[in-house]
C-alpha cells in the first residue's frame, strides 16, 4: 500500500515509522532484524531503508604503497526491502539516489521493484562523496532529485528510457521526496529551496520527509510556509535522537541544522553517554507529543541501526 494511503486510512491519527539502514557487507542481516523486532509492536505501515554511496577506501598493498578502490560500504537496499517487507509484512521504501547511479541503472532497480511489489521510493539526489567539494552526478546519471522524480513519473506512464519497448505495463509508484525546515546546506536561502521542493512535488512527488531537527516551530513555520509556495502534499516531520555529545557538534557540521540552547545545556550537564541517550530519548518525546497534537500525519524516526532508543520514544506515544 502506498505511503499517502496509509495516511488517508489512518484517518487523522498519527502513524509511527523508522528508518534503518543496511548492515555493512559481510555482515549478517539479523543484526536488522534484532533492531527491527523490538519496534514492531508500534505498527509501522511503512519501513524505509537508505541507500549509502560508494566511497573509496584504501587498501595497505603491504609495501608502502596504497590501493584505491571505490566500494559500495553497504549495499543491498532493495534486497533487504523484500526481506522485511515478506518477514513482517510491512511496506518497505528504498532510497533511491541520483548520485553514483546512471538512468539505466535507475531504470533497472525501479523495474526490480516493480516486480518485488514495492509500491514507495524515496527520490534522492544524494551528497557529494568524501573527497569531493561538491556533489557531481554520474556520467549519465541525475543532477537533481526532480529529475528522478521525473524518472519516475515516466514509468508510472509506462515510459521507459529511450523509448525502446511499447509498455503495457506501468509502474505505480508512491514518490517521497526530502524537505529541509532550516533549508538545505548548499540552498542560498530558504525560499529558494521551497521553490525546488515545489518542482520537485510538481515532477511527481507525493510526499515529504522531512531532515531532522530539535525546535518544533522550524517545522510549523516550514509547512506554513510550505503551503504558501504551494505545496500541498503530506509532509512528514523526522526525528531523530540524540544518543552521544559529539553530536553536539557532529549534527550542525553535516546537516547545517540548529540544536536548541535547552538541549545544549542538557546533554553538557551529562557524565556519560548513557546520560545523553536519555536526554535524547526524553526531548524526542516532547517533541514528538508536540507534534502530534498538532496533528502530524506521521512520526518518522532516524534509528541509525539502533532500537532501544526509539522503542523508549514509541512506547510513550503508541
Ligand atoms: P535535491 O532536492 O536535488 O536538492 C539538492 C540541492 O540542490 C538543494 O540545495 C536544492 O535547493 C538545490 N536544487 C534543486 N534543484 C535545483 C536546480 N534545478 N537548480 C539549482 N539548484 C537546485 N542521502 C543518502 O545518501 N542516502 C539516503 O538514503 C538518504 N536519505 C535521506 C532521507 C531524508 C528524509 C533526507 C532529508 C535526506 C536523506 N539523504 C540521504 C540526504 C540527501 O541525499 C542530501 O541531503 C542531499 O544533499 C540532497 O538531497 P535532495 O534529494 O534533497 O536533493
Amino acid at each position: 500500500m502506498k505511503v499517502t494511503e496509509h495516511i488517508k486510512k489512518a484517518d487523522r491519527k498519527t502513524l509511527f515509522s523508522f528508518e534503518i539502514i543496511p548492515p555493512q557487507k559481510g555482515r549478517n542481516i539479523q543484526e536488522l532484524y534484532d533492531n527491527i523486532d523490538p519496534l514492531m509492536e508500534f505498527n509501522p505501515p511503512f519501513i524505509d531503508v537508505t541507500t549509502s554511496r560508494e566511497e573509496y577506501i584504501y587498501i595497505d598493498k603491504g609495501d608502502g604503497l596504497l590501493d584505491r578502490k571505490i566500494t559500495r560500504m553497504r549495499p543491498g537496499t532493495v534486497g533487504i526491502c523484500a526481506a522485511i517487507k515478506h518477514k513482517y509484512n510491512v511496506d518497505t521504501i528504498p532510497h533511491v539516489l541520483c548520485g553514483g547511479f546512471t538512468k539505466e541503472e535507475t531504470e533497472y532497480l525501479l523495474v526490480d521493484c516493480h516486480y518485488l511489489g514495492i509500491d514507495n521510493v524515496m527520490a534522492l539526489r544524494g551528497d557529494a562523496m568524501n573527497h569531493q567539494k561538491y556533489f557531481e552526478p554520474s556520467k549519465g546519471g541525475h543532477c537533481y532529485a526532480t529529475e528522478l522524480v521525473g524518472q519516475m513519473n515516466d514509468l508510472n506512464h509506462g515510459k521507459y528510457l529511450h523509448d525502446v519497448i511499447e509498455s503495457d505495463n506501468k509502474t505505480d509508484f508512491c514518490v517521497g521526496v526530502a524537505g529541509y525546515p532550516e533549508k538545505h546546506l548548499e540552498a542560498p536561502s530558504l525560499n529558494n529551496d521551497l521553490k525546488r521542493l515545489k518542482e520537485k512535488v510538481d515532477a511527481g512527488a507525493d510526499y515529504i520527509v522531512t531532515q531532522m531537527f530539535f525546535n518544533n516551530e522550524k517545522y510549523f513555520e516550514f509547512v506554513e510556509k510550505a503551503k504558501e509556495f504551494g505545496i500541498d502534499v503530506p509532509i512528514i516531520p523526522g526525528i531523530k535522537p540524540i544518543a552521544i555529545k559529539r553530536h553536539l557538534q557532529l549534527l550542525p557540521q553535516v546537516f547545517k541544522i540548529d540544536i536548541p540552547e535547552a538541549l545544549i545545556h542538557e546533554v553538557e550537564k551529562c557524565k556519560d553517554n548513557k546520560q545523553v541517550r536519555q536526554v535524547g530519548i526524553d526531548w524526542a518525546i516532547q517533541q514528538s507529543k508536540e507534534l502530534q497534537t498538532y496533528g502530524v500525519p506521521v512520526l518518522h524516526y532516524y534509528s541509525m541501526g539502533k532500537s532501544d532508543n526509539i522503542k523508549a520514544i514509541a512506547s510513550k506515544l503508541f
